[in-house]
């Protein structure tokens, strides 16, 4: 079970409060949700407008204002209706609450409170956490405290947000991000499930973690724990996202826009401080095991990880998928080490695997691409995967940014950094040479043109191209929503071979290295049943039906055949005519499990 949705709130005499609100949740919509809500405070009095369905071009018929929160909602509790929509008013109309998440215990919250007389408008959990504070409040005195006592009753992953008919907003975090965000001259106040959304406008930002609350005024900014109920030092960071890298530029869809900033994300990794690495590998060196972790796409890139550590520093890495760790929680002991790299460092499935790890007193090295999350914060290790921000659902130059430095740890730990650095530049200027060529585009688009009148594509490989078309697979079936199946060549004879007829489309990935005859042997296999054979490689041999040529960088020919598939992937979900950058189902940073 997983949700997505987004919160955001704005305090400010700047802009109009409503206005901006819905800015920001359209900035939040690559997190997916099936209906939307903004709540104003004017003239100490609350007011709402909400919506089941997308926001598109509408907008809310509130009065101008200089407070407001809003959410959009991906339906856990409840269908998907107006009245479900969030944030939901209190009884007396002092506050308004919208939540992320899911109250795991709500039927028993809910049943109590009905036994004592209140009322449910909604079929939603949410109204339960807003029914609890009024029970509270009854009893204690402010606001602020009867939102802290009825959050710590809550169980499961929630975000909530509150805003009070005098214009407070109080936001409490036990699930997915919270960012506060300030301007530069510090008179307006940002808040929302990611940087992005507020990023042009702000200066610092503040990531708020598990267990903290905040309370902002006009004026001031409290930012506490809520177990003990103590104030916490404030730590805000500047703010480096710009402006213009959340822009496409010329380019029609991000993920194309954001396959081609693959190159600059390469020169940025080369440029990086290699002390952290070297201190790493120090660590790897005391460690017992070592495991990769991710899930998704960077459960592909974990397990190419693991392939560089012990193709390249004889490491034997074992690479893990978040969903799948448990069987190892008994074994996890201090003397492990565990790699894990992750676009949004926010996954719920791997963050569950990391606090087991942690609390056994297993080191954590995470790789993460956004700042200040909660991956990054519970880590020993904390590497950046500086490919700034990536909008596309679909990871693309994130994935290669990932792989890019598991190469380099690995050449690191077997002391070879200073010829994968420049195996690296090498590579970063071919592809951008190769992504610069119309050529490339036109070959790829005649494949993807094909491929995508397929029911079915099998993919192949092996070695160091192996997991590369399992990230070709996730790509193919994310974007072009064709059922695609990687394999390892070697095991076609055993299995796959059955499905092999005429114009069965294949693809075979490879590079120049010792397992190039042995993948041949398998073209030829299934060319003798008829199938179609399309290559992707450094080198043409007459037996493909297709191929795209791909710059031979050696070493990291891998990287540069990923690139090759996720441009696959995007022509064919072009010619499919599919919401590239946001494919159907599925959303950015699953946050929970
Ligand atoms: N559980 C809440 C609901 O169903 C919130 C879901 C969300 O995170 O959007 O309304």
């Amino acid at each position: 079970m997983y949700y997505m949705c987004g919160i955001f709130g704005y305090i400010g005499a700047e802009r109009d409060a409503t206005e901006t609100v819905l800015q920001g949740l359209k900035r939040l919509d690559y997190r997916g949700y099936d209906s939307w809500g903004v709540g104003i405070s004017v003239n100490n009095s609350l007011q709402v407008e909400k919506h089941a369905g997308k926001i598109g071009e509408s907008t809310a018929h509130l009065p101008k204002s200089s407070i407001a929160i809003g959410h959009t909602r991906w339906a856990t509790h409840g269908a998907v209706t107006d009245k479900n929509a969030h944030p939901h008013f209190a009884s007396d109309k002092s506050f308004i609450l919208a939540q992320n998440g899911i109250v795991e215990n709500y039927e028993e919250l809910k049943i109590g409170l009905q036994k004592k007389g209140y009322r449910f408008i909604s079929q939603t959990d949410t109204e339960v956490i807003v029914r609890l504070i009024e029970e509270i409040r009854k009893k204690s005195a402010g606001l602020v405290e009867a939102v802290s006592l009825a959050f710590k009753k809550l169980e499961g992953r929630n975000t909530i947000i509150v805003l009070s008919k005098d214009g407070d907003i109080i936001a409490v975090r036990n699930g997915s991000p919270l960012v506060l965000g300030t301007s530069d001259n510090g008179k307006e106040i940002y808040l929302s499930s990611d940087t992005l959304s507020f990023a042009p406008f702000v200066k610092k930002i503040l990531v708020l973690d598990n267990g903290q609350m905040v309370v902002c005024k006009k004026h001031s900014i409290k930012l506490h724990d809520i177990k003990s109920g103590r104030a916490i030092p404030q730590k805000f960071e500047k703010n480096t996202i710009k402006d213009s890298l959340v822009d496409k530029g010329s380019f029609k869809h991000f993920m194309i826009k954001e396959i081609n900033d693959t190159p600059a994300t390469i020169a940025r990794i080369l440029e990086a401080d290699t002390a952290q690495m070297i201190e790493l590998v120090e660590a790897m060196r005391k460690a017992k095991r070592i495991f990769t972790l991710g899930s998704g796409t960077a459960g592909v890139s974990a397990a190419q990880i693991a392939f560089y550590l012990r193709t390249y520093a004889q490491i034997p890495a074992i690479a893990l998928v978040g969903a799948e760790a448990k069987e190892y929680y008994d074994m996890f002991n201090k003397s492990d080490l565990i790699i894990a790299p992750s676009q949004s460092g926010e996954t719920a499935d791997v963050l569950e695997v990391l606090e087991v790890a942690k609390k056994k007193g297993v080191t954590i090295a995470s790789h993460v691409n956004m700042a200040g999350s909660m991956m990054t914060r519970m880590s020993d290790f904390k590497f950046m995967a500086l490919a700034g921000p990536e909008i596309c659902v679909m990871s693309t130059k994130v994935f290669s940014a990932q792989i890019v430095w598991g190469y380099l740890l690995a050449k690191c730990a077997s002391g070879e950094l200073k010829e994968a650095q420049g195996n690296l530049a090498s590579l970063s200027l071919q592809m951008k040479k190769y992504l610069d060529n119309p050529k490339t585009h036109k070959d790829v688009k005649r494949v993807a043109h094909h491929l995508a009148k397929s029911k079915s594509v099998y993919l192949l490989a092996q070695g160091q191209n192996l997991q590369i078309i399992k990230e070709g697979m996730v790509k193919l079936i994310e974007g072009a929503y064709v059922h695609a199946h990687a394999f390892l060549a070697g095991d076609l004879k055993h299995y796959a071979i059955t499905l092999m007829e005429k114009g069965v489309p294949t693809v075979f990935v490879f590079s120049n290295d010792s397992l190039k005859k042995s993948l041949m042997n398998a073209v030829n296999e299934v060319r003798a049943r008829g199938a179609d054979a399309i290559g992707i490689g450094p080198e043409t041999d007459e037996s493909f039906k297709y191929f795209l040529q791909v710059p031979d960088t050696g070493e990291t020919s891998a990287i540069m055949n990923t690139i090759t598939l996720q441009l696959l992937a995007y022509y064919m979900a072009l010619e499919l005519k599919h919401n590239i950058d946001k494919p159907r189902n599925i959303a950015k940073s699953v946050t929970v499990s």
